[in-house]
């Protein structure tokens, strides 16, 4: 079985560093916020070109915690996609704040800068654009519309870590940016684990105390806060991790270009590039005529040993949580189309030619035999 992720290669492929970086942790005697932790920080900022970063617990808190510390109170109303992971939608509503979801481009899969101003009402503070996939959501249109409307942008880059616009990393575009390190994730650790960036001073001290029960750095709590702390085992990982993004994620644009190549002649919709963007590929997700042809590709996919995945099956307000309070609606069009005809392939970066190549034959495969038996009028491919 090919698999859709595969963290595990990715751990054995860094063994001997990994299991030292741990044993250190071990045997210090430090486990939480320590010095893996702040050197985590430190290298992780420079990586991204920002000012601070802060470790936390996971992606979903690291985007409460960083709305929190833009003074995003209950019953603010803060913009964002439907066509996301739902921990967007529940971060937001975590700090009590009131999503309002809007409509993606459906080239990149991001949000649409053109759909904000009907989302605005008086009560929105702030944008939560998702770089999802890998691609760079369009930062330059919707910072712009912010800076008019007084409203703080906070990037969603749990799938973004290395990507960027005109070589400017994403997470350094907003007043601030949520990273999650769940496992599969560009960069990803061991367990769980998240962190916020941010140039603003101000909002650094901030998530200092709102991370650690309001406490400043005299251990007085002077604020509201939780607990969501990075731990030192997982920081030590990330500063292995960390030191092989660039190279992993060049083995994904690799990857993703071998894809391209293969699948260009087929009936089907390939990922794009918008110019100046850099694509750092979390996901390779391609997009069907429509449901049937898409399922029934899982399927023979699966059928060849090949595993897929589809980020995501339902659009957040289609979400039975959710589909009370926001329900169908035509201004969601795109992202109600989208999620019925896309399928994400295998992506990770220890992914073999002779694995791609396969993934890739047998997906030719299904064409041939679908054009050939006339797949469109009964639905069944022959496996
Ligand atoms: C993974 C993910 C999150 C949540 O991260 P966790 O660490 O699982 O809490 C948020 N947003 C997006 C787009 C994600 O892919």
């Amino acid at each position: 079985m090919i698999p859709q992720n595969n963290p595990h290669a990715n751990y054995l492929g860094i063994k001997a560093e990994i299991d030292q970086a741990i044993s250190k942790v071990l045997d210090s005697g430090r486990y939480i916020l320590g010095e893996e932790t702040a050197a985590f920080e430190r290298e992780f900022a420079s990586f991204l070109g920002a000012r601070f970063v802060v470790g936390v617990a996971n992606g979903t808190e690291a985007i409460c915690l960083a709305l929190r510390a833009c003074g995003i109170r209950p019953g603010d109303k803060v913009i964002t996609v439907s066509h996301t992971a739902v921990a967007t939608v529940a971060a937001i509503e975590m700090c009590g704040a009131v999503p309002s979801l809007v409509e993606i481009d459906p080239a990149t899969y991001t949000m649409n800068p053109a759909s904000l101003i009907a989302a605005m009402t008086k009560n929105t503070r702030a944008i939560v654009p998702v770089h999802l996939y890998g691609h760079p959501a369009d930062v330059e249109p919707i910072l712009k519309f912010a800076e008019e409307k007084g409203l703080f942008v906070i990037e969603d880059c749990a799938q973004a870590h290395g990507a960027a616009v005109h070589g400017r990393k994403t997470g350094t575009w907003g007043r601030a940016a949520a990273f999650s390190f769940y496992p599969t994730k560009n960069l990803g650790c061991l367990g769980d684990g998240g962190a916020v960036a941010t140039n603003d001073p101000g909002i650094h001290e901030k998530l200092i105390a709102e991370r650690q029960y309001g406490w400043d750095r005299a251990r007085v709590s002077r604020t509201e806060g939780i607990n969501s702390r990075l731990d030192e085992l997982q920081a030590a990982v990330l500063r292995v991790k960390l030191g092989q993004l660039d190279e992993s994620n060049r083995r994904r644009v690799q990857v993703a270009a071998r894809y391209s190549d293969s699948l260009s002649s087929l009936p089907l919709s390939l990922p794009v590039v918008l110019p100046g963007r850099t694509h750092v590929y979390h996901q390779y997700v391609i997009r069907l005529s429509d449901r049937k042809t898409r399922d029934t590709l899982l399927e023979f996919l699966k059928a060849g040993s090949i595993q897929t995945a589809i980020h995501y099956p339902a659009p957040v307000h289609l979400q039975p949580f959710y589909s009370d309070r926001f329900g169908r609606s035509d201004s969601l069009m795109e992202t109600e189309k989208v999620c019925e005809t896309i399928l994400s392939l295998p992506m990770f970066p220890e992914l073999t030619s002779t694995e791609i190549d396969r993934i890739c034959d047998r997906i030719h495969r299904f064409f041939r035999v679908t054009i050939k038996d006339g797949f469109g009028s009964h639905g069944s491919v022959r496996i």
